[in-house]
């Protein structure tokens, strides 16, 4: 097997890839929806965005695999990063490069490669979007034309990447690891405790520039029903899409954690209420418009929102009354009957 090699600008490659705050951070919308066109178009078993750090390959989007980074020596787009030109392997049992690579004889059996090394910004070649077979295929010049469109498709995601000020502040502050403790596993979103991190970040900022911000709890209505009845992996198929549809519907500035087992929290920077309550009343339509798929189950959701805002001067609000309003809208929306959006109200008699 032939190593990936390592380019001659390696360090200043890296430093450029770690800039772009990309690495060990939660799945974004405008990204996956690259590699779900190149799965689709290629119609291949696997499809992924993949990093190309120090050590290892790391993917920021994957499609088809259950593990988000290998080694970097085993990596073909280690390879594909050396030159502009596409890489292509039709057949890796043929190609005394790749043979015996375990990447090829074992899991996930890549027989099939093709990578468009992708360049950030800064002209640097950071990755690749590639396409992976477990049997050989020829690639047409046609192929090679569509891939190489999604990869300047990317490219233009790259350049017009939008994180929250919040998001931005935490990344530079962690490295990889770190961050890699504050993503939950399974939903690749913020955990609790990332999340509780980035509205504090957001609760400050809004009190020194005076603007509003905003606050939903989403809770899967009734989602213990869906383990007792269907199995806890149905269970956590259904979350999984559930934290998929939202973010496909939340901007890309936008922040959403998993507060807890079913609970979400999702911070609106710079959102005042009549911006969020739509944006909310667009979520639970996306949830309940189709059904949720886990193996052959359709399951049919619904979901409880309840939102908050903090708007200066009317009232800019700590972190801890922001959620614990928030959280009483969704009990609202609990008790009300489910499925549906509550925004927070003063009780009766309140100042
Ligand atoms: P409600 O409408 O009042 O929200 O009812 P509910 O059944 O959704 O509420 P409850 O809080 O009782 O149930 C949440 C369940 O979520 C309980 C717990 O076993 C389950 N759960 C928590 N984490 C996970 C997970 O990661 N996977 C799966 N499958 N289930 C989980
Ligand atoms: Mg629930």
């Amino acid at each position: 097997m032939l190593p990936a090699p390592i380019p001659n600008n390696e360090s200043e490659r890296i430093a450029s890839l770690r800039r772009m705050l990309i690495l060990s951070t939660p799945d974004e919308e405008a990204i996956d929806r690259v590699t779900r066109t190149a799965q689709r178009l290629f119609n291949t078993p696997i499809a992924l965005l993949s990093l190309i750090d120090s050590q290892r390959q790391w993917f920021k989007s994957c499609i088809g695999l259950p593990v988000r980074e290998t080694g970097r020596d085993v990596s073909f787009c280690g390879h594909a990063i050396m030159d502009d030109a596409l890489f292509v392997v039709e057949d890796a049992t043929a190609d005394p490069r790749f043979a015996d690579n375990p990447l090829v004889t074992g899991d996930p059996h890549v027989i099939f490669y093709a990578g468009r090394p992708l360049h950030n910004a800064d002209g640097h070649r950071i990755g690749t979007l590639c396409i992976i077979d477990h049997q050989p295929r020829p690639f047409s010049d046609k192929d090679r034309d569509a891939l190489n469109d999604l990869g300047y498709w990317m490219e233009t995601v790259f350049a017009n990447r939008e994180l929250s000020e919040a998001e931005k502040a935490m990344l530079e502050e962690l490295d990889e690891a770190r961050r890699t403790s504050l993503l939950d596993p399974m939903l690749n979103i913020w955990n609790r405790g990332a999340a509780m991190q980035m509205l504090d970040r957001e609760v400050q900022r809004a009190f020194r520039n005076k603007g509003p911000l905003s606050l939903l709890m989403v809770d899967i209505d009734h989602f213990k029903a869906i383990n007792d009845n269907l199995g806890h992996p149905a269970g956590d198929a259904v979350l999984i899409e559930f934290a998929k549809r939202m973010r496909s519907l939340t901007r890309a500035y936008d922040v959403i954690g998993r507060y807890g087992g079913d609970e979400f929290m999702i911070i609106l920077p710079e959102t005042d209420a009549s911006a969020a309550l739509p944006l909310a009343q667009r979520l639970l339509k996306a949830i309940t418009l189709a059904p949720f798929i886990a193996g052959e189950e359709a399951i049919n959701v619904t979901a409880s929102l309840g939102l908050a805002t903090s708007h200066y001067p009317d009232e800019t609000l700590e972190m801890t009354t922001l959620i614990e309003r928030a959280d009483q809208a969704l009990l609202a929306a609990k008790r009300a009957g489910r499925n549906q959006v509550m925004l927070y109200t003063a009780p009766p008699g309140a100042a």
